[in-house]
């Protein structure tokens, strides 16, 4: 019997009841492991209306308890991490050690928010005013959401679920549907952390649970991640519904090569960020624009025997492979699709990944690693977000068209410039119109005490995800002004107060 993944509900494995379910692959062999319960809107209703009664006890314990739950988890986290990996490269197709990355880069966000009581602590102004103290505090929201992505099953949900949590939020969770187990282990280790029943509550489902989250009156805050045009309609439908929101989309990022770049370096570093993970992430690099032509030649000629030696495989291979397969059928297709545009529209596809097949694999979404050179900004290669092992070369002539390129795309999530020279990696990041830059480094993605997130279509909202913008994102300030009856000198007072 296929197993039936449900939800986590006041502290429990509860099953769905709507009867609705969708297929979960594990992408190596094509098969269907499981399928997961898709919530209806009551389900997801029922869910909020236990989160909002157990958030004001949560909220009431002092943050250094709170944290302390933070910090259990962490070891918990590092205990099962194996557990954990595993689980999510069999949902995913991604290789163990890339799991394990996964699992890491949001653990490290739990690490951070050891911290709370220091990043929750107000701000006070002695004597403000005549006998007048002013100061203010930051509060929970109550009950606040997530809505999460495939691609990084434990990394954005922990990014997510800690600041959230730790601010003395309760927080309705709703992962991908795709890879939808870790998530709900995660929730496990929180309990036996020693979080309250029902202050997380994880909800699968589909488009149904995401408008019951917009909707729904309790939810104060809504933080998304996935696709650009999700993202534009979550940010749109939570503000029309008084929501706090920010939403993060896809992406298209640029690395600028140099002429006086180490091109050795450049190559190896392409090879990792446009086709680690099969290419299925926000910040893999999927445009290559060498500078001069000279430098184009050498570093398509460094790239091809790197590509052409990657090794293509099933999680379970070990550290025999390099990257694994794509999360579904359907976006393999729409790879190989853009692939075939790719070529009708002129570029030259100098690796051609399309016949590639692995024995006693046949039936799983590999997709094998593509190369196309002399790419023009008109190809919808260059346009749309492929999501997928193929990095695109776009030739500029000097450094000024190249920084164009980047600068005239509609994504803005990451960008990287490789060079030796100081001040042109200097005018680089400071002219860029994107959220996230790397000097000689592929895939800047930043630690958690710094934030993330994109810039133009990469994401909509004024505050970014972790570091000290996601304690502001889940908190708002109330400010006090207080005087006591000792330092009230005057009757009633008819005019705004000033300070002269
Ligand atoms: P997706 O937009 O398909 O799904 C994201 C979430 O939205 C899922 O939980 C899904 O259930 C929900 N959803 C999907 N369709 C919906 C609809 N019509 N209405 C309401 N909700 C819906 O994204 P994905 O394929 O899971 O993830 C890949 C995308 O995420 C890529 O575009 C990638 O660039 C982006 N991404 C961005 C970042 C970032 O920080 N900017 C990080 C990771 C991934």
């Amino acid at each position: 019997m296929t197993e039936v993944i449900g939800h986590y509900i006041n502290g429990k494995h509860v099953a769905g009841t709507s009867g609705r379910t969708a297929d979960v692959y594990n992408p190596a062999t094509g098969e269907v492991q499981a399928k997961v319960a898709l919530a209806t809107t009551a389900e997801l209703n029922a869910a909020v209306d236990a989160a909002a009664k157990a958030q004001p006890a949560w909220a009431a314990q002092n943050p250094q308890k709170r944290a302390r739950v933070m910090m259990k988890f962490v070891s918990l986290l590092n205990r099962d991490m194996d557990k954990l990996a595993d689980k999510l490269s069999s949902e995913h197709g991604k290789t163990f050690v890339d799991a394990k990355g996964d699992v890491q880069r949001g653990l490290e966000v739990i690490e951070y928010c050891i911290g709370a009581p220091h990043m929750l602590k107000g701000e006070f102004t002695d004597s403000a005013g005549p006998g007048i103290d002013m100061y203010s505090m930051r509060q929970p929201l109550g009950v606040v959401a997530g809505i999460t992505p495939f691609n990084f099953p434990a990394m954005i949900p922990l990014w997510k679920m800690g600041p959230a949590l730790v601010a003395g939020n309760a927080m309705i969770m709703k992962p991908s549907e795709r890879d939808p187990s870790v998530p709900l282990m995660l929730a496990e280790l929180l309990t036996e952390a020693g979080l309250p029943d029902g202050v997380l509550q994880v909800v699968n489902g589909d488009k149904e649970s995401v408008d019951a989250i917009l909707d729904n009156e309790t939810i104060q805050a809504v933080g998304f991640v996935g696709s650009t045009p999700i993202a534009h309609y979550i940010y749109h439908r939570a503000a029309e519904n008084g929501k706090r929101a920010q939403c993060f989309g896809g992406a298209k990022n640029h690395m600028i090569i140099m002429p006086d770049a180490d091109l050795d370096q450049a190559a190896d570093a392409l090879v990792g960020a446009g086709y680690g993970a099969a290419g299925e992430r926000c910040m893999a690099i999927s445009v290559a624009v060498p500078v001069g032509e000279e430098t184009a030649d050498k570093l398509v000629e460094k790239l091809v025997p790197r590509i052409e030696a990657l090794k293509v495989g099933p999680y379970t291979a070990g550290d025999d492979v390099d990257y694994g397969p794509v999360v579904t059928a359907a976006a393999k297709e729409n790879i190989l699709k853009l692939v075939e545009t790719g070529v009708e529209q002129g570029a030259d596809l100098v690796v051609d990944g399309r016949d590639f097949s692995l024995q006693g694999y046949e039936e799983g979404f590999f997709v094998g690693p593509h190369l196309f050179d002399k790419v023009t900004t008109d190809m919808d290669i260059y346009k749309k977000e492929i999501f997928g092992p193929v990095l695109s070369c776009v030739r500029a002539k000097t450094y000024e068209e190249a920084i164009g390129y980047a600068m005239d795309h509609e994504y803005g999530n990451g960008t990287a410039i490789f060079t030796r020279d100081g001040d042109t990696a200097r005018d680089f990041a400071n002219r860029i119109n994107i959220g996230m830059v790397g000097i000689n480094v592929p895939i800047p993605v930043p630690l958690a005490y710094h934030t993330f997130g994109g810039w133009k279509k990469s994401g909509f909202g004024d505050l970014n995800q972790h570091g000290p913008d996601a304690f502001k994102f889940y908190t708002r300030t109330k400010t006090v002004t207080a005087r006591w009856p000792s330092g009230i000198k005057e009757g009633g007072e008819f005019s705004i107060p000033v300070m002269e």
